[in-house]
């Protein structure tokens, strides 16, 4: 009995042992599973916050937002692919929607993000939108969502690239009209270099293009025939090259001035390849080419020129020398007639004293006759003294002042005057640098001849002086007879006359003794004139302006 009571109590502590023991397991799966139950609602709740933000990211995104699904149906639009396309695009088939088409797309970039296994794809396709039924490009990036609403769907993002194609299309039309016009301008360079070619070498001379160092950049093929180098030869030469000794420094020189100064000729002698030398005239101009200066110019062959030049000056040296002889005889023949002149002349007049009106008429005739040619005789002899002194003496100027001139020629010819009634004015007269003597002399015979050949009315003469440029101008006019223009240049010439002896008396030298003492001042002398209207004598002496004697 009290093993029975012993061992119900001990079944009695067992169950409660295992009550205890199941309670507790109880317990703690109880909590277990509270806590898993917790776990999924708090990651259910997880899920729908990603959701939610999906759905507001997909929203807000600035582009429009496709979701379609593997079976090519549109499942979601965003906000912006709404107001761009139609709400009623949901459900539908996205090629059918989009494109108007009944089957999916060639390039259908679902298939090759799923069926090709293709994470991401990118596809650029041209659609009509309905909101504007303008044509749009978009650049379409698809990329696979795995569960969009517990299906597995397709992510299309849209981006309108339509004004980038078209600055594109414009920045290709752009591009090709440059093309086009490179390559006209390629052809008109062409052309115009072939001009260009064709323009040197067609030059009478050598033509050169160099740069600052000499450097040949362009020439033309008279440089190449009379240098005997060639093309390539020329292209790595420097044009000193082309010149030996001193031609060399001669050259350098011309170039350093050239490039200074703008522009510079230059002769010298050029040599070429086997040794010819010619001589040259040679013209530069300093010009810009790519912001570098560079020497352009010709070169002349000038031997014809140096050889009539070394003639011409033989042949004035030759010419001066007769002239002078011919001079120094003409005042030698002059001055020694004179003596024997004279005597004739004072035998004939004490001989026509002492025998006339005692011989016979004839006899009278005669001796007026001799007396009239040894007068003659004298003054053409003394002219012709006159003219061959201003020759053979020295020049001797000094500062001469024109009014005394003026007055001693005037009291010259002051009995001629007198006698012709001849009225004579003259301006304010210059200093001028000269022979006293010799300017005299050319105011007188210049007043002496406006007298002489007066015209029906009493002479009225005026000499007028003005500068012109780096000369005295003066001027002797006249009311005379006038002379006839075809003989403006003969007057000048010695023993050249335009009347008779018995219409004008004189010996043809004195406009010869005027040119000779202008040009021996370095001046020119002319006339202006008309028959039956006066004329007037011009002529220049260079200026040189005095105060006090002093030149200023
Ligand atoms: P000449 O006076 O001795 O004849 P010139 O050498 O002085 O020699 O002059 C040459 C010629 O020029 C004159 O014969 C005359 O025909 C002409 N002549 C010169 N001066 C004048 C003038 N003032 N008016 C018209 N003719 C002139």
């Amino acid at each position: 009995m009290l093993e029975d009571v012993s061992e119900s109590a001990s079944i009695e502590e067992v169950l409660k042992k295992l009550k205890g023991d199941l309670d507790r397991v109880l317990k703690k799966s109880q909590v277990g599973i509270e806590k898993v139950l917790k776990k999924s609602q708090e990651r259910e709740k997880e899920l729908k916050k990603s959701q939610e933000q999906l759905n507001a990211m997909l929203t807000n995104l600035k582009d429009p937002v496709f979701v379609i699904s593997e079976d090519n149906e549109i499942m979601f639009m965003n906000q912006h692919a709404l107001e761009q396309f139609e709400e009623g695009y949901v459900g539908r088939k996205c090629y059918n929607a989009l494109f108007g088409r009944n089957q999916p797309c060639e390039e259908c970039p679902i298939e090759s993000v799923i069926g090709a296994g293709m994470c991401q794809n990118r596809i650029e396709k041209t659609i009509t939108l309905p909101s504007t039924n303008q044509m749009c490009h978009f650049d379409i990036n698809v990329s696979l969502i795995e569960n969009f609403k517990g299906k597995p769907a397709i992510l299309e993002l849209f981006r309108d690239v339509t004004k980038q194609r078209e600055a594109e299309g414009e920045l290709k039309k752009y591009r090709d009209h440059l093309d086009e016009l490179v390559k006209e301008r390629t052809h008109e360079l062409k052309e115009a270099k072939d001009l260009s070619e064709s323009i040197i070498n067609s030059l009478p001379g050598v033509f050169y293009l160099f740069d600052d160092e000499g450097k040949f950049i362009r020439w033309n093929k008279n440089l190449i025939d009379l240098s005997e180098f060639s093309n390539e030869e020329i292209s790595k030469m420097n044009l000193l090259d082309l010149f030996k000794g001193k031609n060399k420094n001669i050259i350098a020189k011309a170039i350093k001035d050239t490039l200074l100064k703008g522009e510079n000729n230059v002769e010298a002698i050029f040599t070429s390849k086997s040794g010819k030398t010619a001589p040259y005239y040679f013209t530069g101009v300093r010009i810009m080419i790519d912001d570098k200066l560079h020497l352009i110019g010709m070169g002349i062959d000038i031997t014809e020129r140096r050889q009539a030049e070394e003639n011409l000056e033989h042949t004035l040296i030759a010419l001066k020398r007769s002239n002078k002889e011919l001079s120094r005889f003409a005042y030698a023949a002059s001055h020694d007639l004179q003596e024997p002149l004279r005597t004739i002349i004072s035998y004939t007049q004490l001989f026509s004293k002492r025998f006339k009106d005692k011989i016979d008429d004839k006899a009278d005739k005669y001796v007026d006759y001799i007396l009239d040619g040894t007068m003659r005789m004298r003054n053409l002899i003394t002219d012709l003294l006159v003219y061959s002194k201003i020759e053979t003496h020295g020049i001797h100027f000094e500062p001469t002042n024109c009014k005394d001139l003026m007055e001693n020629a005037l009291s010259n010819l002051n009995a001629l005057i007198k006698e012709k009634d001849a009225i004579i004015t003259y301006d304010r007269l210059p200093t001028i640098n000269g022979d006293p003597s010799h300017l005299t002399k050319l105011f007188q015979n210049l007043i002496n001849n406006a007298i002489k050949f007066r015209g029906v009315k009493s002479p009225v003469i005026h000499i007028s002086t003005k500068k012109v440029e780096h000369e005295w101008q003066f001027s002797v006019k006249d009311n005379g007879i006038g002379i006839d223009s075809k003989y403006f240049d003969k007057i000048f010439v010695i023993f050249e006359r335009l009347h008779t002896r018995q219409e004008y008396p004189g010996t043809g030298i004195g406009l010869a003794i005027c040119k000779k003492i202008v040009e021996r001042h370095e001046g020119r002398i002319w006339v202006e004139s008309e028959i039956g209207k006066g004329s007037t004598f011009y002529f220049t002496i260079p200026l040189i302006e005095y105060k006090n004697n002093q030149k200023i």
